[in-house]
């Protein structure tokens, strides 16, 4: 089977077969940097980033784009606040999104533009749509006039009455329909502007997506993405916007993640109900919030609960101590055993990696794809309990296994042993303490440390070839 994916456009399940044999333009709606991020908005930077490595790993030159949108009302009230300039206010939470991106093991887009960088592209494109006769100047504004495009509605499925009922006409804007929206907004006293032939002013927030991913991916892409919420009046703006400038099809397929939910309400910044990405860090680990994140499959919405991640965490003990086991046994239990049947493992392996890719092939059904990492560790768990010696390409091929799924997926994270957390590194101290106690023959000491790292959740094995240590799930 190959991929399929749930195209907002069709509403259906299509074959994904991109526009260029073995590439794949893929543009994801960025945050909005007058803050810091919060864990809703974490959904749509992990999910897509997964799917992103899904293509990577499945051959596909990927180019992904994920802008920052460094100019709007929200960017100009909070720079106000705060009494510094609208860029440096930019500038400090692009940052604090890489930071806590970065900490969330969400890989770096090939291109990340922002928006006040790109006025050039953007003054152009809105240039085509007025030559083309989709937009009209209005006082110093630019809007784009919705009754001038039959296909407006093509993405949200509704039409141009029942939308014209829940449109309104904002204080300042002087435009001839309500669902009329701006492209270019005239300057206002102590807001920033740049030059246009239209008068000093600045972008509307649709007209950058429209501009920077044709500037990076070319007139038509592959695929676009980002939260529901953006389906209408967002993304449905920016078809209007780029179809009108190029008279091509703007995006071939249309996905949008499900709202990540707090006590069934929407989690936004606006009802204040949030929790930052930053504050949810402090309490759970990135991993485990990855395991959540991808726990449920990305149209439908997930409950953020506490339950849900002390389960993910759980989750991310077991892959990670059987990493560890396998990891030790490789070094300790490696040697010759005709009477493993490796054939039979290595069946067993390929029938999973199938039935992986099944998962992930199926509209990117990542729940379903974790369900079957799980079984590869009850796969590698059984064999090790089951076999004292096993052979050295059993240690090979199941962590072959384990890298290619957490490469795609990034829930079992780095080895301890290459990069340990404080907290590991302080467990091996104590370990290598009590080794030393019971050494000297003090075996208070030998029992103290062994019930202190009890306490805290860590167990000890003594083996013939040292202490294992894991964490109890
Ligand atoms: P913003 O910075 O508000 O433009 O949002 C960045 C991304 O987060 C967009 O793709 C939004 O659709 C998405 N988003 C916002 N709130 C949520 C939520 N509660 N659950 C899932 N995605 C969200
Ligand atoms: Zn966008």
């Amino acid at each position: 089977m190959s991929l399929t994916l749930y195209n907002d456009l069709t509403r259906k399940k299509e074959p994904f077969v991109p526009l260029k044999e073995g590439e794949v333009s893929f543009y994801s709606c960025g945050p909005t940097v007058y803050d810091y991020f919060h864990i809703g908005n974490a959904r749509p930077f992990i999910v897509f980033d997964v799917l992103r490595r899904y293509l990577e790993h499945q051959g596909y030159k990927v180019t992904f784009v994920q802008n920052f949108t460094d100019i709007d009302d929200k960017m100009i009230h909070r720079a106000h606040r705060e009494g510094i300039t609208v860029p440096e206010l930019a500038e400090r939470f692009i940052a604090e999104y890489r930071k806590d991106a970065g900490a969330l093991g969400i890989h770096e887009p090939t291109v990340a533009p922002r928006a006040t960088e790109h006025i050039p592209e953007i003054i152009d494109t809105i240039r085509k749509i007025i030559d083309n006769g989709h937009a009209y100047v209005s006082g110093g504004d630019v809007y784009f006039d919705v009754k001038s495009w039959p296909k407006y509605g093509v993405l949200c499925k509704q039409n141009l009455d029942d939308l014209e009922a829940g449109a309104r006409v904002e204080p300042g804007e002087v435009k001839r329909d309500p669902l009329d929206f701006a492209l270019w907004k005239g300057e206002k006293p102590g807001e920033p502007a740049w030059d246009s032939p239209w008068g000093r002013g600045r972008p509307g927030w649709h007209i950058e997506c429209s501009a920077m991913s044709s500037k990076y991916l070319g007139e038509t892409i592959d695929i676009h993405s980002g939260g529901v919420d953006l389906l209408f009046p967002h993304h449905e703006n920016e078809v209007a916007q780029s179809e009108a400038a190029t008279g091509k099809q703007f995006v071939r397929y249309w996905l949008h993640n499900g709202f990540l939910l707090i006590d069934s309400e929407k989690m936004s910044k606006s009802l204040g109900n949030f929790l930052t990405a930053r504050a949810a860090l402090e309490k759970y680990s990135p991993l485990a919030i990855r395991l959540f994140m991808l726990s449920a499959h990305y149209r439908s919405p997930i409950n953020f609960a506490p339950e849900g991640l002390q389960q993910a965490a759980a989750g991310v003990t077991r892959l990670r101590n059987c990493r560890g086991d396998l990891d030790f046994a490789a070094k300790n239990r490696a040697g010759d055993n005709s009477g493993f049947d490796m054939a039979a493992l290595t069946a067993g392996l390929e029938k999973l990696d199938a039935d992986f890719h099944t998962a992930m092939d199926d509209d990117f059904n990542t729940a379903a794809a974790l369900g079957v990492l799980f079984e590869v560790v009850h796969l590698i768990n059984t064999s090790l309990k089951d076999h004292e010696v096993l052979p050295p390409e059993f240690f090979e091929v199941c962590r072959r296994a384990l890298d290619t799924y957490d490469g795609i997926l990034g829930v079992i994270g780095p080895d301890e042993a290459e990069e340990g957390s404080p907290e590991d590194a302080e467990i091996e101290k104590l370990i290598e303490e009590r080794a030393a106690a019971r050494k000297a023959k003090n075996f208070a000491r030998s029992d103290e440390i062994r019930d202190q790292l009890r306490d805290r959740g860590i167990v000890l094995e003594d083996t013939p070839q040292g202490t294992k240590w894991k964490r109890e799930i």
